[in-house]
């Protein structure tokens, strides 16, 4: 065997995450991994709920990153939460939605869905309604930044609904944590979940989640123990809570930690408004840019997502080939479409790091270019050579 050394290449990471990570990041995941008990390493982590908090704009205790990633935050919140034969009114515009359903129906629970257009934000009447006619449900749960279609739902509208009929809420802010405002104890979210790898530009594998007191409480009333061992908040909390006796649960993963810790204390020197202004500015700079070139959005403009942009594939272009081109010839990733949207969006992330004026500037040239070359070459013997580059 003559395995060398992994050197992956320099990509810019416009896609629906991960997002590029900064080399302070980097560096910080590089120091030496210490043990998990260390005191040294618990200071770590109680700076890193501190910074979660902040991210969150909530002071719930239970605030710290699930040892996985967004979907293990999902999970987590779902397995606490839901107990079997619970009826739970879940919003669907998107896969993401799609999967939340999934977790109630392999919980044992009895999904309600509210069903609403891929590229439409979750309809509050919608909600309202189906809560009426299901006066026993108890949760209602929905995706806050749909990253399948680049969709923004109203959370603070849905969760002020939600408890209007009594039931408390879950929300995945995967994709909108750090990029766009999200206020959990304004707000009222009683349980929420995020990853490390997209607005927050930390690498993937670590899932923030915040559940107010509401929520633990209704763990507490549990009449089934929480059916993951792994993901139960009670056993977890005894080795992230705030006591000082920290109890053995897993091996945090101790360098991720790092790397989310240099992620958070970035952020907060950017300043969370700052952060999410400069998400707004570089969506608009991005809009500009893609409609000069003929293309449009898919999602209407006052539920657009700035750091996920869904973008109609024009007419006799291979989506696939264009993608294939910006990575190979730009070092340049986006996304492709999922279930219903596949071959007909491209999805461009500007998230966290990623979200800059010199990357709207490189992918709006770069698609430009690649469309030209693609539209150049059509109807041309495969033989000849592609058209110069712009
Ligand atoms: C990315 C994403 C997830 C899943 O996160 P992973 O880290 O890929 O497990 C869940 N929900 C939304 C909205 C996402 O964008």
């Amino acid at each position: 065997m003559s395995i060398r050394s992994f050197n992956p290449p320099m990509r810019t990471l416009m896609g629906p995450g991960p997002s590029d990570v900064h080399p302070r990041v980097l560096a910080a995941m590089a120091r030496p991994t210490i043990g998990h008990l260390d005191p040294a390493f618990v200071g770590m982590m109680d700076e890193v709920k501190a910074m979660l908090q902040y991210a969150f704009q909530t002071r719930n205790h239970l605030t710290m990153p699930v040892s996985a990633p967004g979907s293990a935050g999902m999970e987590t919140c779902f397995v606490n939460l839901v107990e079997p034969g619970d009826k739970v009114v879940v919003c669907v515009n998107g896969v993401f939605g799609g999967r939340m359903k999934e977790n109630v129906d392999r919980l044992g629970g009895v999904p309600i869905l509210v069903e609403n257009a891929w590229g439409d934000p979750v309809d509050p009447n919608k909600l309202e309604d189906t809560l009426r006619s299901h006066g026993d449900a108890r949760l209602v749960a929905f995706v806050h930044a749909e990253t399948s279609t680049g969709a923004r739902s109203d959370a603070k509208t849905l969760v002020e609904i939600a408890h209007r009929h009594d039931c408390l809420t879950i929300v995945d802010a995967v994709t909108s944590l750090g990029g766009i405002p999200m206020k959990v104890d304004e707000w009222g979210i009683d349980a929420i979940y995020s990853g490390s790898q997209k607005c927050l530009s930390c690498t993937p594998g670590l899932s923030p989640v915040s559940l107010n007191e509401r929520a633990i409480e209704k763990i507490k009333r549990r009449k089934s123990p929480v059916p993951s061992w792994f993901l139960d908040l009670t056993l977890v909390m005894g080795y992230w809570g705030g006591s000082n006796k920290r109890t053995y649960h897993h091996t945090a993963p101790v360098n991720a930690l790092y790397g989310l810790h240099e992620a958070l204390v970035m952020l907060q020197e950017e300043g969370l408004e700052n952060a999410w202004a400069r998400h707004e500015k570089n969506y608009h700079a991005l809009r500009a840019g893609v409609e000069a070139l003929g293309l449009k959005f898919i999602v209407r403009e006052d539920s657009r997502l700035p750091q996920l942009n869904a973008i109609a594939v024009p007419a006799n272009i291979d989506e696939a080939k264009v993608r294939q081109l910006l990575l190979s010839d730009y070092n340049l990733e986006i996304g492709a479409g999922l279930g219903a949207l596949a071959g007909r969006i491209f999805r461009v992330g500007l998230m966290g790091q990623t979200s800059s004026m010199k990357n709207v500037v490189l992918f709006v040239n770069a698609l430009k270019e690649v469309i030209a070359r693609l539209q150049h070459s059509a109807g041309r013997s495969a033989a000849e050579p592609p058209a110069l580059r712009a």
